[in-house]
């Protein structure tokens, strides 16, 4: 089985990530796409993050249609920091048959190298790499064989400007599935 591991911190999950995870599965002709809610986002920790739960409900909702996307709640059920070396292993002791292609943007990868054994990660996993405005490939502590390239359209969405327009009142239509559109008012989300 070809699983698809995509994490983040989701807040809020928007349409490209959803179209990151359908090009991936496409592309690497994955089974299934597990999207993998961050519990507690140790690389954002200067900034006010929504709760995990909410941040679950909205990834749940938005792949809900998919039969070939999952939401795994394990990062979100773990106390203190997740380190995805260590979501990979116990993945692989989930799933033994498994075999994982971590999907990561390219701002995700720049800042692998200062995540927790990234030499580990990229033994553990195939990393799959989604375009994301051209940011210059880093130094990798891995063979560049351990490195997949995935097309896509770039698609110019990031959380940080929808929390951001949703603050001034904008419009998220289109920008995040409409079943997340009407959680984050319902809820009352991203307001002043
Ligand atoms: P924020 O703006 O809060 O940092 P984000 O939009 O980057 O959030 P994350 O949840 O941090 O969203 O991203 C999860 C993963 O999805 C990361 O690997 C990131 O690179 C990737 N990603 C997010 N948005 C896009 C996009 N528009 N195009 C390609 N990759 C994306």
């Amino acid at each position: 089985m070809r699983l698809g591991v995509f994490g983040g911190t989701f807040d809020p999950l928007h349409t490209g990530h959803l179209i990151l995870a359908e090009a991936s599965r496409e592309q690497l002709q994955l089974d299934r796409v597990l999207f993998i809610p961050a519990g507690d986002p140790w690389r954002k920790s200067d900034r006010e993050i929504t709760p995990a739960s909410q941040r679950l409900d909205m990834v749940r909702l938005a792949t809900a249609d998919n039969p070939n996307f999952e939401v795994d709640d394990c990062e979100v059920a773990h106390e203190g920091p997740s380190y995805t070396v260590d979501t990979l292993r116990s993945l692989s002791q989930r799933l033994p048959e498994a075999e994982l292609y971590l999907i990561l943007g390219e701002d995700a990868l720049a800042d692998l190298p200062n995540w927790r054994d990234p030499a580990g990660i990229a033994s553990q996993a195939m990393i799959a790499v989604v375009p994301r405005g051209g940011i210059g490939m880093p130094w990798l502590p891995f063979p560049a064989s351990r490195l997949l390239r995935v097309e896509m359209p770039y698609i110019g969405i990031s959380a940080t400007e929808l929390r951001r327009r949703s603050r001034r009142g904008l419009s998220l239509r289109y920008l995040v599935p409409a079943a997340v559109e009407a959680y984050i008012r319902e809820q009352g989300l991203y307001r002043g």
